[in-house]
């Protein structure tokens, strides 16, 4: 066991997309403070369907950061605020204590930061996903179309990734919801095997020929809508991204996306209420406080109808696809027609504007 203290301006927690986009769009925005310079990193409207491999985008974000502002193998146990300056304080699973000025939480679904801020617990779904990917050493034919189909209470998908591969998924109710999620790739593929032996020959090749290591079975979790309405997501210089702040069903696929929204919106805040960084301004530590407290707001706010509207269509879209009452899924059904235009892909129209 380690101990010992450490201090930094800004502590993200968590490695994953939000993590990551978090660390980089703040990188960008601290080369403009010392540059001094007006760089602008504008935000693009692609209106497309597009596939990507999220090791592949962890990857790209990783190699774009700088490698001294990574730390690998850094689990936090716990956050407190300082009692005397009322920054954070985290504690790390090796003894070391951290104190932050700033505290962005991206640590997923099981957030240490989000229990902290006191945000109530995940709810679920009855449903799991099984995901995979298919390579095709010659190609595979395909049009680069996002197909999906339901069939009572399962949805089967799949969408090319590039020339040669193709991302497949399964979602049905799985029963099982009380132990662990299995790991077994052979049990996987045979469990997903079994959701669509009545499919076209194609289909069940491609499951049958994925890359067993890339199985994966994910039990479907959310944030409610009204924890997002009445949720606090700020608390002192300590905030939340990512699924740490609005875990949605994978139904829209947005759960990325809105991530990196959130790292390009929370950066922007930061780089307004403080022109001249974190240390530049040579502020007091109280007035610093303040700033930093006014842009976590900023950002919350910013975020809060935007994460709400998708996380309610994503609900009404998981209750109409898994939800065994007739009447759940009429009512669904019509709220999804009145409010979010039935199957309108409107969502990803949004522009969260530039860093
Ligand atoms: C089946 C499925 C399909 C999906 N499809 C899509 C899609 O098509 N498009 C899309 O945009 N989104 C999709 N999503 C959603 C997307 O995967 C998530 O929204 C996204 O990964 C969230 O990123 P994150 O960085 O917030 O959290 P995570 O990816 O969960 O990363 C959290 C990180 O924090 C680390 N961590 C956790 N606790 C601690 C701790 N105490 N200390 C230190 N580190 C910690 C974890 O190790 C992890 O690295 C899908 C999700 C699922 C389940």
């Amino acid at each position: 066991m380690r101990s010992g203290k450490e201090h930094h301006d800004v502590v993200i927690v968590g490695g994953g997309i939000c993590g990551l986009a978090t660390a980089l769009a703040l990188h960008r925005i601290q080369e403009v403070w010392h540059r001094k310079s007006a760089m602008q990193v504008k935000s693009t409207r692609i209106e497309e369907f597009r596939c990507l491999k999220r090791t592949d985008l962890i990857q790209a974000l990783f190699d774009n950061l700088p490698v001294d502002s990574v730390r690998l193998g850094c689990q936090i146990v716990a956050v407190e605020r300082d009692p005397s300056t009322s920054f954070p304080i985290l504690y790390v699973h090796d003894g070391i204590i951290i104190k932050a000025k700033v505290l962005i939480g991206c640590d997923g679904s099981n957030s240490v930061i989000s229990k902290s801020l006191g945000l109530g617990s995940l709810n679920s779904l009855p449903n799991c996903v099984i995901r995979g990917l298919t390579n095709y050493p010659n190609g595979h034919n395909l049009k680069s179309r996002f197909l999906r189909h339901l069939d009572g209470y399962m949805a089967f998908g799949r969408i090319p990734i590039d020339d040669n591969l193709v991302h497949w998924f399964v979602d049905w109710p799985y029963p099982n919801r009380d132990i662990d999620a299995p790991k077994d790739p052979k049990f996987l593929m045979e469990l997903a095997m079994q959701q669509i032996k009545d499919y076209p020959a194609e289909m069940i090749e491609m499951v049958k020929s994925s890359d067993p290591s890339s199985l994966n079975l994910t039990r479907i979790r959310y944030r409610s809508p009204w924890h997002l309405v009445f949720g606090n997501f700020r608390r002192g210089t300590m905030t939340v991204a990512g699924d740490a702040m609005h875990m949605m069903g994978p139904f829209l696929g947005q759960g990325g996306c809105v991530a990196m929204e959130d790292a390009v919106v929370l950066a922007r805040n930061l780089a307004q209420a403080m022109p001249m960084g974190l240390e530049g301004g040579r502020v007091g530590d109280g007035e610093l406080k303040k700033r930093i407290e006014t842009a976590l707001e900023n950002y919350v706010r910013e975020r809060k109808p935007r994460v709400l509207k998708l996380a309610m269509q994503s609900m009404l879209v998981g209750i109409l696809i898994s939800s065994s009452s007739k009447i759940k899924r009429l009512l669904s059904l019509a709220l999804l027609l009145v409010f979010f235009g039935g199957a309108s892909l409107s969502y990803t129209r949004y522009d969260c504007g530039p860093l």
